[in-house]
């Protein structure tokens, strides 16, 4: 799907496709491809409708990817995949098509529908995320509770200090709430379906992601020089946590998902006065609740 000019904002998309016979013709610049350059099927997102609304406009495509004018330019070197890993892990691949041909029925789901079937594909798959990240964020903790017992520092093990106390509650209680908050989105995907599990999704997406990098923060910050080594994993778990806030919708994006959908609860009061304080009302209420008072008033 993402494109170099259209990431958060996929609307944006500059790839077409467009029907010539019993085909479809792809031109496009993609990036970021995800294991791309070892995969045998690749899936396009491209622009069939330009006219239609915009969330109507893309559709997917199966590609094999050894279509003529597939051209795999390189596999973006990034924070957690350098270039010196490449070989070992398919990497984020930046992708020409030019003018690639495939058969009508490469059109994944219906025309028009990329947006619907990204969405299908989304929702389950960031709940999986935030199920890995807990791992991770787990091994992470019991790192940095273990080396709290043991490392000494100005007359006591860190496991004394106020400072480490708080991180440890802190990344404890962060952790439970991920936990819940990811079971409770699983549960309501599998009982009200994807839908009305949306809101719940982007809620686990950006406060997991926060949840992890700030576990494996505290815990590096523990370790010291050899937390920011090599010679443990925690750098590496870093690396993997930053790109949690980008991929699959930045942070930025999924809080302005939950604001919006929260903020249909609510309207402007009359007069613009806040609700719980306008006079009239309280003497309204006051005079509602007239009889209920006096009686408790009798009583005392
Ligand atoms: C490791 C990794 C793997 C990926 N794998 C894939 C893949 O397999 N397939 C694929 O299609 N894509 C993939 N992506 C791309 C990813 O989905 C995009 O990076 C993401 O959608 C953001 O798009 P962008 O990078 O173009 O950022 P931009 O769209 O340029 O956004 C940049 C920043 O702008 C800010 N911003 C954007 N919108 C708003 C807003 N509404 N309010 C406030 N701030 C905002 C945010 O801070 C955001 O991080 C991957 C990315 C990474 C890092």
């Amino acid at each position: 799907m993402t494109e170099p000019n259209a990431g958060a904002d996929p609307t944006l998309l500059q790839t077409t496709a467009v029907r010539d016979g019993d085909a479809w013709v792809i031109n496009g610049h993609k990036w970021f491809s995800s294991n791309a350059s070892i995969a045998d099927v690749l899936i396009v997102m491209a622009v069939t409708d330009p006219d239609a609304r915009p969330h109507q406009r893309a559709s997917m495509f199966i590609v094999p990817a050894d279509t003529p004018g597939v051209n795999i330019l390189r596999d973006v070197s990034t924070m957690e995949h350098p270039q010196e890993e490449f070989g070992k892990l398919g990497g984020h691949a930046e992708i020409l098509y030019e003018d690639v041909r495939v058969p009508a029925d490469a059109l994944l789901g219906a025309e028009g529908a990329g947006f619907l079937i990204a969405q299908h594909r989304l929702g389950p798959g960031r709940i999986h995320h935030c199920m890995r990240w807990l791992g991770v964020s787990q091994r992470a903790f019991d790192m940095l509770c273990e080396r709290a017992t043991y490392r000494y520092a100005f007359g006591s093990v860190l496991a004394e200090k106020q400072t480490v106390q708080n991180w440890i509650a802190d990344s404890a209680a962060q952790m439970q709430a991920a936990r819940l908050m990811t079971l409770h989105a699983a549960w309501r995907m599998d009982t009200e379906g994807p839908a009305a599990a949306r809101t719940d999704i982007s809620m686990i997406k950006f406060f997991g992601a926060g949840v992890l990098h700030d576990v494996i923060d505290r815990a590096v910050q523990l370790h010291g020089s050899l937390g920011y080594s090599t010679d443990l994993p925690l750098e590496a778990m870093y690396r993997f946590a930053r790109a949690a806030r980008i991929y699959d919708g930045p942070d930025e994006v999924h809080r302005q998902s939950v604001a919006r959908q929260v903020l249909r609860g609510y309207s402007p009061p009359p007069d613009e006065v806040p609700s719980e304080h306008v006079p009239t009302r309280r003497a309204a209420a006051r005079e509602k609740f007239a009889g209920i008072l006096d009686a408790v008033t009798a009583n005392d």
